[in-house]
């Protein structure tokens, strides 16, 4: 077997065609990839680290109340879709008791730019209620209270829980799961089986970005039609079958 040190000189790979590329995500998703070594996922994370030393999330938020509210409207919806609306939105309310006292009606004209706002109006309108009658008009810190209010599911409950609360814990959105399944780093049928597995393979002291750093690799680099595999900081240890690895070297990370 080569070493990593070996692996490591062949230039980035490039992708097949795009039948090849199909094919080879469904290969990883059905899990028929090597499993990465332990010295694999900590050089990825090193490199990660490297380049991005503190990622940050993208949505914006100005206390954890924000943040939850935001995560919740970003279901189903992009990061920047939820960014415009929120300025909007936050400057009307950005305690529980505010967002409460806004009723539906006028939160629905707040967000109505953003996809399912109909339903997530009357979650964020209970949700707020809630936690101004069950939490004394603060966020939650468990998981357990989290999932309990309308419209949070353990995704919402795990970016809640690593950014506003310090937690090491891996929300699993559609660029994660991707990611963990194309690379074969992390392969599960469902979010909770990739997060499951990657919190059994990243090393303790990545997991708090962890999180961060895949996800801004999945929707910049390892895009879901087109991964730009010539571009990847891990393209030589990528399991993907769909790239194709140009062999000798640079290695710029
Ligand atoms: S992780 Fe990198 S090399 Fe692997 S499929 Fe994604 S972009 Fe390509």
């Amino acid at each position: 077997m080569q070493s990593l040190r070996q692996s490591r000189a062949r230039t980035p790979a490039k992708v097949k065609s795009p039948a090849k590329r199909s094919a080879a995500d469904h290969a990883a998703a059905a899990g028929a990839l090597p499993q990465w070594t332990t010295a694999e996922i900590e050089e990825a994370f090193r490199r990660f680290k490297a380049a991005r030393p503190e990622p940050k999330g993208e949505l914006r938020h100005i206390n954890p109340f924000t943040l939850l509210v935001a995560v919740v409207l970003s279901a189903q919806a992009t990061d920047a879709g939820v960014n415009k609306a929120t300025p909007a939105l936050f400057a009307a309310a950005d305690t529980p008791e505010k967002m409460a006292a806004l009723g539906e009606e006028r939160l629905q004209d707040l967000i109505k730019t953003i996809g399912l706002f109909r339903t997530k109006a009357k979650n964020l309108i209970a949700l707020s209620k809630k936690i101004v009658h069950e939490h004394g008009g603060e966020v939650p810190r468990t998981r357990e209270a989290l999932e309990a209010l309308p419209g949070v599911g353990r995704k919402t409950a795990n970016v809640v829980l690593n950014v506003a609360f310090g937690e090491a814990t891996i929300a699993v959105d559609t660029h994660i799961f991707r990611v963990g399944n194309r690379t074969g780093m992390a392969a599960g049928k469902t979010p909770l089986e990739v997060e499951t597995k990657l919190d059994r393979v990243v090393p303790a002291k990545y997991k708090r970005h962890a999180h961060h750093w895949l996800i801004l690799h999945g929707r910049y680099v390892c895009l879901a039609r087109r991964p730009l595999c010539e571009k990847c900081l891990i393209a030589d240890l990528c399991k993907w079958p769909g790239k194709t690895v140009v062999n000798q070297r640079s290695s710029q990370h």
